[in-house]
């Protein structure tokens, strides 16, 4: 696998941490295109089924493919919650980091520890 773009990390990055902010619809969505993904890898689709939805909203939000709906829960979690959202970026680069407590740059590997707990630059 390759190096993400910045956008695709910024829709990882929400995806990942702040999934609980989906809406139900979202969630049934999100857990669909996990056990397609599952099945195209190989995996017997039996023990998936209950991951497989029905719902018209879910489905609707499947309908243009798996990129474009990250990219729209993305847009969504982000515009809906901009106060739980906590987008953590490098003082250096201006990159995002890899997680909202990461306190080093995936992209320029400036490491901005010694900033905690006191002016030290
Ligand atoms: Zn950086």
């Amino acid at each position: 696998m390759g190096k993400r773009t910045p956008d695709e990390h910024l829709t990882k990055y929400v995806i990942d941490y702040y999934g609980g902010l989906m809406t139900r619809a979202e969630w049934l969505a999100y857990r669909a295109f996990l056990a397609e993904g599952k099945i195209q890898q190989g995996y017997s689709p039996e023990p998936l089924e209950d991951l497989q939805t029905n719902d018209p909203d879910a489905l609707s939000l499947m309908s243009a493919g798996v990129d474009s709906f990250r990219r729209r829960v993305r847009e969504r979690i982000l515009r809906d919650h901009p106060d739980k959202v906590l987008l953590n970026y490098c003082p250096k680069c201006g990159g995002l980091a890899t997680t909202p407590k990461a306190r080093q740059c995936c992209w320029c590997f400036h490491d901005w520890h010694a900033r905690e707990g006191g002016p030290r630059d």
